[in-house]
């Protein structure tokens, strides 16, 4: 049977994040000899954490350089770990900082990588990975003959591995010293004003330009746009995202809602998460928009017009109604 590495980067506590552990989860239920490599500021609290999830060795790459995300740094130790571990198969979380470097170190191995897998299982007596292509319009399952074959798991797809902590033993990989030419001075977040983007909500709220364009009486109500979706966020918990249009309207000067980035834009050239729930609102729910809500499970539109995208089978349910109206109601009830 072939070893797995299930390779993560530690978070500044020297834990280690949700993504990490969803990608334990994933490796573990294949079933082969496992070895767990880490990359880190820190790494005892994070071998700890997994010191029950029954790994023949935990290896680690640590220390001061390795507690920031940088190119340099980052692919020797993954590289080290890798080849330290002889694993023919390295299962990593699609974080943004290993998402970076990870093609990278495959390339330097002569091996393989696939990103964004969704899940992996064992078919035929294999690993095979599944994927989604053409912005989640195909699903594929895959597997290769290369080795060591990388692979890299989207988060939010796995159940994260909940095993007891212990008291681990972590062997040091030595690394010769890297030359780094990158400090990381900082990190620097957009300006959004507040942090609308939760990952984690069990519902998506998206906002379409519909809330920036003239109502009924002829004008816009930008003002209290922006009121009633922040006053429902706070209250409910709920993720911001947002149509194109919306996002774009800042750069040709219009009326916007100021927190919303470019960040939150769902769709085909946005993003595509993964909520139990989703709420449109002001959006008309064409398909470049509505291919983004492709793993949202429950799906609901509120729109003024009978005839919008949602109505054609891309939304479970469709409120032909006022989203100031009906905003205005639910965050009344939220209040009692
Ligand atoms: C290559 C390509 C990629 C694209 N990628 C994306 C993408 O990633 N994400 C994305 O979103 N779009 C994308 N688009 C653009 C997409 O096709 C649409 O233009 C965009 O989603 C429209 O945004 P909207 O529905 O917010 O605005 P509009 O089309 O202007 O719709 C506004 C809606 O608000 C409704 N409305 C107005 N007032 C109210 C009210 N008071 N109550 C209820 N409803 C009201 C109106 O009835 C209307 O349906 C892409 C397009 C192309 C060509």
């Amino acid at each position: 049977m072939e070893s797995i590495l299930l390779l993560a980067h530690t978070e500044a506590d020297g834990a280690l994040a949700r993504p990490a552990l969803e990608a334990l989860a994933a490796a573990k239920n294949l079933g082969s000899p496992l070895h767990i490599g880490l990359v880190g500021g820190q790494v005892q609290p994070a071998a700890d954490l997994v010191a029950g999830a029954g790994a023949a060795r935990i290896l680690a790459v640590s220390g001061e350089a390795f507690g920031q995300a940088r190119y340099a740094t980052d692919a020797v130790a993954a590289e080290a770990l890798c080849r330290a571990s002889g694993a023919a198969i390295v299962i990593a979380p699609g974080t943004s900082r290993w998402s970076r470097v990870l093609p990278g170190v495959a390339f330097r191995l002569d091996g393989r990588v696939d990103t964004h897998a969704t899940a992996l299982a064992t078919l035929n007596g294999v690993p095979a990975v599944t994927r989604w292509f053409y912005r989640q319009r195909m699903e594929g399952v895959l597997t290769r003959s290369q080795r060591p074959w990388i692979v890299l798991l989207d988060a939010g797809c796995v159940p994260v591995w909940t095993g007891a902590p212990g008291k681990a033993v972590v062997e040091t990989v030595e690394l010769v010293p890297v030359e780094t030419r990158t400090t990381v001075t900082g990190t620097r977040s957009p300006e959004a004003g507040e942090q609308t983007i939760r990952p984690d909500a069990k519902l998506l709220f998206v906002a379409g330009a519909g809330w920036t364009k003239k109502q009924a009486d002829g004008a816009t109500h930008t003002a209290e746009a922006e009121k009633l979706i922040l006053d429902f966020l706070r209250a409910s918990q709920a993720s911001l995202g947002g149509s194109k249009s919306l996002v774009d309207l800042s750069g040709e000067g219009e009326a916007v809602l100021r927190f919303m980035t470019h960040l939150n834009q769902i769709g085909q050239t946005g993003a595509t998460p993964r909520h139990p729930k989703g709420l449109s609102t002001c959006c008309h729910g064409e398909e470049p928009h509505a291919v983004g809500w492709r793993f949202i499970g429950q799906r609901r539109a509120v729109n003024l017009d009978a005839n919008c995208g949602w109505a054609r089978g891309k939304a479970d349910v469709l409120y032909v109604a006022d989203a100031f109206a009906v905003m205005r109601e639910v965050n009344a009830l939220l209040a009692k």
